[in-house]
């Protein structure tokens, strides 16, 4: 691929896209359970339609979003619209293509929703998304659940929300959302965020027709070790109640919690479905040694892998030639863009590599060439889809005339 195409490129894994899926599938099966992707993870068209052809809907969160579902010949009848900024054009153009149901983040926008789908002559389902006010662990930028982030309604005034929302003659209230972050890794805040919001849920269908409770996304992916994490060995080294969150484990303390309701769950996964069905194929271009510190520099940068500079993200990184002979050696692996931040690791071991080799970035499907720039003008880099023995290019590299094709010099200076 990588001399067919060249690199940096994403490789991304439809058989384990197909697993994630059918893998959560089971994990809910007691669950009258319906999957959103959150495609802001990874919206190529070609996993858009992956995802669909596996019975899914979608989490949009634009109206670019929206455009992406029908060019990829996907639908939007069955997916929900998030976000906590849609304007009265993407309200519109959701309700045109008869969206599943908007997931409101603010009694404004409730009021916007109402407004536009009167003026379309029909009628906005809804559910208002709620903030549970638990603190889901995870990293500052991607925690959404606590009372202080921009997100959702809280519980003590949603009650209020929704008397609102029914008295309103183009809003159909149909369900109950939350989502409370995103990379966890542990059960324990999918499960306080739930037992607070059961209740609430169970009040409400006293007086509306609830057809739904979405429990949001968020189950966390393993970064680390990603080659050795399928081991029974490595799996078995954590003591029992600190081992990584699973499908499984999730689908075993939420199942009993929310049958009761008998509602339809929603589940809104992103990064767990297609973060580790993706690698960064990079080259290396040079090994600089110093007295102090090796370099090693690839040809990938912040601009197609941001996750290591925004978050902090971790991804192992594997060379393609695994060559137990050569010695280790310890390095920072950092791109070619000028800035500091363009490191994708500090003082990594990794078995020694040389000019031209490959490397991989591992668990690089999700938010990752979503998040790509042009950053230095650099191209962003090119996508291929394998299945099995097949392949085949999804997206190709962007050129200099994709990223100019926009832009002009304007006439007092020429
Ligand atoms: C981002 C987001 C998701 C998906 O989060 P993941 O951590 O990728 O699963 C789900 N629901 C909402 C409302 C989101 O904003």
């Amino acid at each position: 691929m990588a001399a067919l195409y060249g690199t940096p490129t994403y490789v991304y894994s439809a058989t384990t896209i197909t697993e994630n899926v059918t893998r959560l599938q089971k994990s809910l099966a007691g669950l009258d359970l319906k999957i959103c992707y959150a495609m802001k993870a990874n919206s190529s068209l070609a996993l858009l339609r992956l995802v669909a052809n596996l019975g899914s809907g979608y989490d949009l969160v634009s109206g670019g979003e929206i455009r992406r579902v029908l060019a990829a010949g996907a639908d939007v009848k069955s997916s929900v619209f998030a976000g906590v900024g849609k304007t009265e054009a993407e309200i519109e153009f959701a309700l045109k293509n008869e969206v599943f149901a908007f997931h409101v983040e603010s009694e404004p926008e409730l009021a916007r929703i109402n407004h536009v789908a009167g003026r379309l002559g029909v009628k906005a389902s809804i559910a208002i998304r709620i903030n549970p006010d638990v603190d889901a662990q995870t990293h500052a930028k991607i925690t959404t659940g606590k009372s202080d982030n921009k997100f959702g309604i809280p519980m003590r005034v949603a009650a209020a929300a929704y008397e609102a929302a029914a008295k309103l003659p183009h809003i159909k209230v149909a369900g109950v959302q939350m989502h409370i972050g995103s990379q966890l890794t542990s059960v324990g805040p999918f499960r306080e965020a739930v037992e607070k919001v059961v209740p609430f849920v169970a009040k409400l269908q006293e007086n509306h027709a609830l057809e739904y409770f979405s429990i949001g996304g968020g189950i966390g992916i393993i970064y680390e070790d990603a080659l050795a994490s399928g081991s029974k060995d490595w799996w078995d080294a954590f003591p029992e109640d600190e081992r990584p969150l699973t499908p499984e484990s999730y689908g075993a303390v939420l199942t009993p919690l929310l049958q009761p309701l008998g509602l339809k769950i929603l589940l809104e996964p992103g990064r767990f479905l297609v973060g580790n069905a993706g690698v960064l194929l990079s080259r290396v271009e040079y090994l600089k040694r110093g007295a102090n510190k090796n370099f090693l520099v690839i040809d990938s940068a912040m601009n197609d892998l941001v996750r290591p500079a925004m978050y902090g993200g971790y991804h192992e990184i594997v060379p393609l030639e695994r060559d137990t002979s050569r010695p280790a050696m310890t390095a920072d692996v950092v791109g070619p863009i000028c800035e500091t931040g363009d490191c994708f690791a500090k003082d990594r071991e990794i078995q020694t590599v040389g000019e031209r080799e490959l490397v991989a970035f591992m668990s690089a499907g999700a938010y990752a060439f979503a998040m790509a720039s042009r950053y230095n003008t650099r191209g962003r880099p090119a996508e291929v889809l394998v299945r099995g023995s097949t392949f085949e290019l999804i997206n190709r590299r962007e050129t200099f005339e994709d990223q100019i094709a926009g832009e002009q010099i304007p006439a007092f200076l020429t």
